[in-house]
Parts: structure tokens; C-alpha cells; sequence
């Protein structure tokens, strides 16, 4: 089973993070709750850099359902065509500018049954505007929180959703309303994917990670020494073995 770190030890680590970023906000652009929808529903499998490019123009023309729907997915798909997998994200998109006009008066519903029922909206996205636009003390599990999360031994999980509802429990209440950025910031800046930058991470002394990446080596925490008192010293060395060839030179010398 994987280890998990204690409650005193996570209070600590949501110290320190919150220390660094006291009120962290999200990084992709976006004006009310329907322009998030929308900004999060494009940054799947995308960078926010790559999205914010793409909506600050988006939203100059459309930035409500009723524009975003009149708009179509032809012309969306001009503005979105540099994000990956635009169109099926633009069909999406349309189609939940309609449905926030048929059933929801034009305005983005707050709870995540409702939320989910949006087209391109999963748990993570509706997990992101409830946190972003409303407030919630949601965590959104995308792919840095699931590592730091691991790695850390926070909330160890198998899936998304293990790492979400361990983090939901080990979490003090003070801190579960930024948890998801503090978190996410971490992941993105220092617990990176390929080498977690360890030297400069301020939880290195809580983390369970085994292989941590250290810049420096003296700056590692020196593993301690396993002295065998009294044990003799074995002699590893071999005789040298008499090769084959050796031993026909010899024969035939004879
Ligand atoms: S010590 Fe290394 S592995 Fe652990 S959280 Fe910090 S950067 Fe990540």
C-alpha cells in the first residue's frame, strides 16, 4: 500500500505552499462563469498560455452564450484551430451556449449535477468553475495535482477521482478552497512531470517521493550509514584465471 503522509504533516505542506502564493488565482483568461466554462472546457489536453491566446480574441466578439451560439462552429473554429482537438471542442462549445439558453435561462448553473450535464463539461471541469466562479471548496484532479499527489504522499490514488476524494479527507477545512491551485502551481513550477526541480521545493523534508531530483548533491539529504560492527572484511578479488589460449602457448612450448 502506498504511504500517506500524516494529517500534521499535510497541514505543514499546505503551509508552506500557501506561504509562496497567499491567493492564487487561476491562469487561464476569462471574464464571468460562462467565459470559464468555456476556457476550461478548450484547455483540455492544452496549455492555458495557448488557450488564454486563442480566447482573448474569442471573447472580444463572443463572451455569452447567446453571441457564442449565434457565432456557430464554423466561425469558432477559426479562433480556436491553433488548441488541440478544436473541433470536436467547438462543437462542444456551441452546443452548451444552446443549452445554457434552452434550460438554464443563459446563466451557468452552480452545482456539478447540473454542470456535468453540459456538453465537453466532466467532473474536472465542473469541479474547476464551482471552485473558480463560485467559490466552492472543490479540488479539480487534473494531471499535476494527480502527480504531486502521488508522489508527495498526500492523497495516493489510482484515478483521478481516488486522488480527489483522498485529498477531500486529508485537506484541513482552512485550506480546501485554494488547495486546487496551490497544488497545481506546484506541479506546473517545481513538482515538474520529467524531473521535479527537489532542491528548490520547500517540502522536500515531508515529501515520500523515493526519487527525488536534487541539482545540487550536496544539498541531498545524506542517507544515514549502515555500519556492520565487528563484521570482517570480505576479500571480493578473484584469481586471475589462465586463459585457454595461455594454456595451448604452454602446451605446445613443451
Ligand atoms: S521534494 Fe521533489 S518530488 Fe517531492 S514535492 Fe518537492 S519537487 Fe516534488
Amino acid at each position: 500500500m502506498a504511504k500517506k503522509l500524516t494529517r500534521a504533516k499535510a497541514h505543514t505542506l499546505y503551509e508552506r505552499l500557501s506561504t509562496k502564493v497567499p491567493a492564487p488565482e487561476t491562469e487561464l483568461y476569462y471574464k464571468d462563469p460562462f467565459t470559464l466554462v468555456v476556457a476550461v472546457a478548450l484547455s483540455a489536453q492544452a496549455t492555458d498560455e495557448g488557450v488564454n491566446k486563442a480566447t482573448k480574441k474569442l471573447f472580444a466578439v463572443a463572451d455569452t452564450p447567446e453571441k457564442m451560439a449565434s457565432l456557430g462552429e464554423k466561425k469558432l473554429g477559426e479562433y480556436i484551430k491553433t488548441i488541440g482537438l478544436w473541433r470536436n471542442k467547438a462543437k462542444n462549445v456551441i452546443a452548451l451556449s444552446n443549452m445554457l439558453l434552452d434550460e438554464f435561462d443563459g446563466a451557468v448553473p452552480q452545482t456539478r449535477e447540473e454542470l456535468e450535464k453540459l456538453p465537453g463539461v466532466g467532473r474536472k471541469t465542473a469541479n474547476v468553475v464551482m471552485n473558480v466562479a463560485f467559490g466552492a471548496p472543490t479540488i479539480a484532479v487534473d494531471t499535476h495535482i494527480f502527480r504531486v499527489s502521488n508522489r508527495t504522499g498526500l492523497a495516493p490514488g489510482k484515478n483521478p477521482l481516488e486522488v480527489e476524494l483522498g485529498l477531500e479527507k486529508i485537506t484541513p477545512p482552512e485550506f480546501l478552497l485554494h488547495a486546487h491551485h496551490w497544488l497545481i502551481l506546484h506541479g506546473r513550477y517545481i513538482c515538474k512531470a520529467r524531473t521535479p526541480d527537489c532542491s528548490t521545493c520547500t517540502i522536500t523534508d515531508i515529501c515520500l517521493y523515493k526519487d527525488k531530483a536534487f541539482k545540487d548533491e550536496a544539498k541531498k539529504p545524506a542517507k544515514p550509514k549502515r555500519k556492520m560492527a565487528g563484521s570482517p572484511k570480505l576479500k571480493t578479488a578473484t584469481p586471475k584465471r589462465k586463459s585457454a589460449k595461455h594454456k595451448v602457448k604452454k602446451k605446445a612450448a613443451s
